[in-house]
């Protein structure tokens, strides 16, 4: 059986170019980019090439940017950094739909730290209150970091407007934009984001490397202390092949941009119209407009989203419900609960997430199997719609 793979926000395939451009650096060239020797330096010189591309992709320079092991690293040493070299300062700002990477550490933050985290709240479309922003960061913020597109739903922050409000209060910006990089334009160059972090396995690099952009002169203190590795920023032997690789998906991701996007976008709201027009009582979660191309949330009401996935399964179909973070348990998610979606859809959300690897000819397999997965599970449920509406209003 064919797999169909639509769980790319969970992570990606590695594109053929960037794994060919990796594999030597593990049997041939597997010299260490700080000896003296031309076997080690000439490895040097690959890290150079890779993090120039990084930079174009975002529009920064190459001394912002520093690898790392991923996203949830970056994450950490963003957030980790504003705080220890603004001590004075002991609020931190973000918001209720942020990756776990930010979320936990925020939690953990206020709990074991004992600082003030600001939860900005979302609408029923997943978008922040730009008043609100404005009221909560204060001379008190060391940092406000904001995702800047969501991974559950693609909706999408404007965190370049909230970096400006911040940078107003003298307060650092972070931005999570692991899910933003390579799918929408970024130019950082005239922000005032501080921080970004971005991952390589959800940009067809392998899993294990990242990256973080620290904006030039912008107090930094490091998360690993060692060697003089990645100018003094992150210590440790470089994870070469990863870093390679991140910088041959940066370069395949600026190649054919507008084209690859465009194309993921048409699949994408196929695949929307086609589930909507088929499936009753469906509704798509986030801002209809302001989402990134690749990402599809829809829920079927009054079904399990688990049931719909090992359907989905048993045809080849990856899809996933909720985030892949909290599967595994029953809790439904975080973000469109924070979106205050009615119960008996969160429960039967399922992510589509596309990349360029995808065909027309999936979308349309899955628009067509799809609507049977559903009405079979409908006919199984043990309720019908109208007792278990009555249920959810219980509850
Ligand atoms: C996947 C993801 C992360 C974590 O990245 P890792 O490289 O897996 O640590 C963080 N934030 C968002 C929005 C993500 O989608």
């Amino acid at each position: 059986m064919k797999t169909i793979y639509l769980d790319n926000n969970a992570t990606t395939r590695v594109a053929d170019e960037v794994f060919d451009a990796i594999r030597p650096f593990f049997t041939e060239r597997y010299g260490n980019p700080s000896s003296m020797h031309f076997f080690g330096g000439s490895v040097a010189r690959e890290i150079v090439n890779s993090r120039e591309n990084m930079a174009k992709l975002l529009g920064a320079s190459p001394q912002e940017i520093v690898f790392t092991s991923g996203g949830t690293e970056s994450d950490s040493t963003a957030i980790l950094s504003a705080l220890s070299t603004m001590p004075d300062r002991r609020e931190i700002v973000t918001t209720r739909v942020e990756h776990p990477a930010v979320l936990n550490l925020c939690k953990y933050l206020a709990r074991v730290k004992g600082y003030t985290v600001r939860w900005l709240s979302v609408d029923k479309l997943g978008m922040l209150d730009m008043d609100e922003v404005k009221n909560v960061i204060t001379d008190n913020t060391a940092i406000v970091s904001v995702m800047w597109a969501n991974n559950e739903t693609g909706v999408m922050y404007p965190v370049e407007e909230i970096a400006k409000i911040a940078a107003a209060r003298g307060a650092l910006t972070h931005t999570d934009a692991v899910q933003a990089v390579g799918k929408i334009p970024i130019n950082l160059n005239k922000t005032d984001i501080s921080f970004l972090s971005l991952s390589g396995h959800k940009l067809h690099a392998p899993k294990g490397i990242g990256a973080l952009y620290i904006k030039r002169g912008t107090r930094f203190s490091p998360f690993m202390i060692g060697g003089h590795q990645e100018f003094s920023r992150r210590g440790g032997t470089e994870n070469v092949p990863g870093i390679v690789g991140l910088g041959q998906a940066a370069r395949l991701a600026m190649k054919n941009f507008e084209e690859e996007n465009t194309r993921v976008k048409k699949m994408r709201d196929r695949l929307q119209q086609g589930l909507l027009e088929r499936i009753s009582q469906a509704r798509v979660n986030g801002h209809p407009g302001n989402r990134l191309p690749n990402t599809l949330n829809i829920g079927f009401e009054f079904v399990e989203g688990e049931a719909i996935l090992m359907k989905m399964d048993e045809k080849g179909i990856c899809a996933s419900s909720g985030s892949a973070c909290t599967s595994g348990s029953l809790e439904p998610s975080h973000v469109l609960r924070a979106m205050g979606v009615p119960f008996t859809a969160v429960h039967g959300s399922i992510r589509f997430s596309l990349s360029r690897y995808n065909t027309e000819d999936e979308i349309e397999f899955v628009i067509e199997e799809t609507p049977r997965i559903i009405t079979t599970l409908r006919a199984m449920s043990p309720f019908n719609l109208e007792t278990m509406k009555a249920a959810c209003v219980v509850q």
